[in-house]
């Protein structure tokens, strides 16, 4: 007989990690899918900046495995492999997870984002080969080069200081005129001398032979195209929420994100919806822990309660 939970979580990031500590410190029994690595894209941060009680930032590659012993310590029942299919019946979701089926009366999507693809030339076939979304796993590699970083928002700020630890010169290739990047993500990036930004700049392809040896760019203003030299290329344009498994049982928003209401519920019954995934998220670690803590709650509540919203 399957096992009954009355809080699976699906996406062991931050924000299921945290779900997962709440709802079974509020006496849940509580199951936590937590696909092939649990941690999420905060895995591969070096230092995940603005995090309270870390004035210092604190490695995702920390953070996530003593939010995880913290969720196996409360009581969570913790289970590797990807969610493959959900079905709700009556009054339970039916998973598949890792080919073993597993039935819960509420459920948590919690399963993040995935970085966005550039999608120029080069970008596929140099993937691995100098094209790289891990500034801390490659950043020692990278000693005394030159490196290329894609975009300007917190996550192109936060990986340019990451690789300017190693590299010798850091260039922020930006569509823009402006970063987006927080206040003091700018001032750090001003202070860095092997960090510079170039604005309204595009790359057009990825250049390389065995492996990336620069980037081909366009700048906006003038129309011209240049050649800079690098031995790798880091796009960080932006985040793609991981919405599949939901796709049919929710309608989704225009940015593919999960529309949920002020306690974190979807359109459907006993289904919540936390961290980088749902419509309005924050964006910020600390904002994807806030709300797997309250989807939990709500989950908790709707346990007790069966009430659920209007629409
Ligand atoms: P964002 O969506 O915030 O920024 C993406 C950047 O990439 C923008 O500057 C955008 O340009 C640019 N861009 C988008 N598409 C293209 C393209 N096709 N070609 C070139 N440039 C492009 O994504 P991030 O990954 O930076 O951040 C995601 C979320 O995570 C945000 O909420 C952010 O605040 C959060 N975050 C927070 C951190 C922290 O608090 N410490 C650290 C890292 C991320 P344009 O501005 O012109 O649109």
């Amino acid at each position: 007989m399957t096992d009954e939970f009355d809080i699976a979580i699906a996406g062991a990031g931050i924000a299921g990690l945290t779900a997962a500590i709440t709802a079974s410190r509020l006496g849940r029994k509580t199951l936590l899918l937590t696909g092939h690595v649990p941690g999420g894209l905060l895995l591969s941060i070096n230092r995940i900046d603005g995090y309270p009680g870390f004035p210092e930032g604190v490695p995702g590659y920390d953070l996530c495995p003593m939010a995880q012993d913290q969720a196996v310590a409360a009581g969570t029942e913790l289970v590797s492999g990807e969610v493959t299919a959900i079905e709700q019946r009556d009054d339970y979701f039916l998973l598949s997870a890792g080919g073993n089926p597993y039935q819960a009366r509420t459920l948590i999507i919690a399963t993040g984002a995935g970085l966005k693809a550039l999608g120029v030339p080069g970008e596929e076939r140099f993937q691995g080969k100098g094209v790289s979304h891990c500034a801390s796993c490659d950043a020692p590699m990278l000693r005394h080069r030159t490196v290329v970083v894609i975009g300007g928002g917190d996550s192109a700020a936060q990986e340019a200081l990451t690789l300017a630890e190693s590299a010798a010169d850091v260039i922020i290739l930006h569509r823009g005129a402006s970063l987006k990047a927080q206040f003091a993500y700018q001032q750090a990036l001003r202070a860095h001398a092997a960090v510079s930004v170039r604005y309204h700049t595009v790359v057009e392809e990825i250049l390389g032979d065995a492996a990336v040896t620069g980037v081909r760019f366009r700048d906006l203003t003038t129309g011209t195209s240049g050649v800079l030299d690098a031995a790798a290329v880091f796009a960080y344009i932006g985040l793609k929420p991981n919405t599949g498994l939901v796709k049919d049982l929710v309608q989704l928003d225009e940015t593919g994100s999960i529309p949920v209401d002020a306690m974190l519920r979807t359109e459907r019954r006993g289904l919540f919806a936390a961290g980088i995934v749902r419509t309005g998220a924050a964006g910020r670690a600390a904002g994807s822990a806030g709300d797997g803590a309250l989807a939990a709650q709500s989950a908790d509540a709707y346990l007790n309660t069966r009430a659920w919203r209007d629409t």
